[in-house]
């Protein structure tokens, strides 16, 4: 059994913030002097009512959120927003516009195509997904529902730069494996989601942040769990929230805060996927199949040499045993991905790299 904590590449869930950790720790038998853990406490609860305003707070400070939003804590994973979004915000008529860039773009696409029309914008399918395609503004339809996007790729590893301009049009964004890891500008987004199990907190919650007018939009004979305006009326307290990932998720924004904010902590994960970025390409012996301009700093896709499945499965079990762990690409790209989310130390990097180095040594 491992004494010590491993480097953990994972896609998510994935690691986290040790001081976050530490703290959750210290206060799990007795929050606060209530007695109790968190995981015990009513969620209509005094201590729990200030918890769920800090992770608020948190999210709207970080992002500087106007009141015009709403700030959510939803279950049923980012997978149910492709269902809520457009359960929610479709109007009968108006295709929604669609940027494919990836896996979890083509699953939203899925749930959307039961409940309404759409159109794709623009797509990389044909390059496999390696890069974010160019739009502007003309190629939207300012008639559709609203225009839908994935940040960040976590299967295929590619990152929007700059946002789209669609101007009236919402824009909604699943910001799953990006969300929190550098400043955006809400204001341009009709509907952010985000999963909390990769940037921060524990699998189980689901964050939302809507534009309160755009919620109005759907239909009241929606499920009423289904509606976004029911979350709204009741500040995500109309029945049991996920209690424990809200605490951990108003521990992480308070870390991300005492790091320095969201534009210190982009600063450290453009260092940090610079280093694993830089070893790959001074290297003839590991590739990343990705176009500069589209690279993730969140989720780092390289291939080993002609694309040798052996050897890449040899690198991941190799690196296992040396405290790297769950480098192994999404089983439907194959190759190797490692998650450098913002909780991911530089030392777990800088420890790759030098494993990079030898088994190219080895086996170069
Ligand atoms: N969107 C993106 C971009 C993801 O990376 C993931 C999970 N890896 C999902 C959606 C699905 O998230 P969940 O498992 O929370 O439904």
């Amino acid at each position: 059994m491992t004494q010590q904590r491993v480097y953990n590449f994972s896609p998510g869930p994935a690691v986290l913030p040790k001081p976050v950790l530490e703290e959750a720790q210290k206060e799990l038998l007795n929050y606060q002097s209530t007695g109790m853990s968190v995981m015990e406490m009513s969620h209509r609860s005094k201590a729990f009512e200030s918890i769920l305003a800090d992770a608020d707070s948190g999210i709207r400070r970080l992002l500087k959120i106007s009141d015009d939003y709403a700030v959510l804590f939803l279950q049923g994973g980012a997978s149910l927003q492709f269902s809520m979004v457009p359960m929610n915000l479709y109007l009968q008529g108006h295709p929604v516009d669609v940027v494919q860039t990836g896996m979890w773009s083509k699953k939203a696409v899925e749930e959307l195509a039961k409940l309404g029309e759409y159109r794709v914008v623009a797509s990389s399918e044909v390059d496999r997904f390696t890069y974010i395609p160019s739009v502007d503004r003309t190629m939207f339809n300012q008639d559709a529902s609203y225009a839908y996007i994935t940040s960040n790729n976590t299967i295929y590893g590619t990152q929007w730069q700059v946002f789209p301009d669609t101007q009236e049009l919402p824009l909604v964004a699943d910001m799953s494996s990006d969300f929190l890891s550098k400043s955006v500008d809400v204001s341009k987004f009709g509907l952010i989601f985000a999963g909390a199990q990769k940037n921060i907190g524990p699998s189980g919650v689901t964050v939302v942040i809507v534009k309160k007018e755009l919620a109005k939009r759907a239909s009241v004979d929606l499920p009423t769990m289904l509606q976004y305006r029911t979350h709204i009326q009741h500040g995500s307290l109309y029945n049991t929230p996920p209690t424990f990932g809200i605490y951990i998720i108003s521990l992480v924004t308070k870390w991300i805060e005492k790091v320095g904010g969201l534009s210190i902590l982009e600063r450290m994960n453009q260092e940090k996927a610079a280093i694993l970025y830089q070893a790959i390409d001074e290297s003839m012996f590991y590739t990343c199949p990705n176009h500069l301009s589209s690279r993730s700093l969140m989720n780092v896709v390289f291939r080993i040499q002609d694309n040798r499945e052996d050897l890449e499965t040899l690198f991941a079990s190799e690196a296992a045993k040396h405290g790297l762990l769950e480098l192994k690409g999404h089983r439907s790209v194959g190759g190797l991905r490692a998650s450098i989310y913002n909780a991911q130390p530089k030392e777990a990097i800088l420890e790759l790299v030098s494993f990079m180095k030898a088994f190219e040594k080895r086996h170069g």
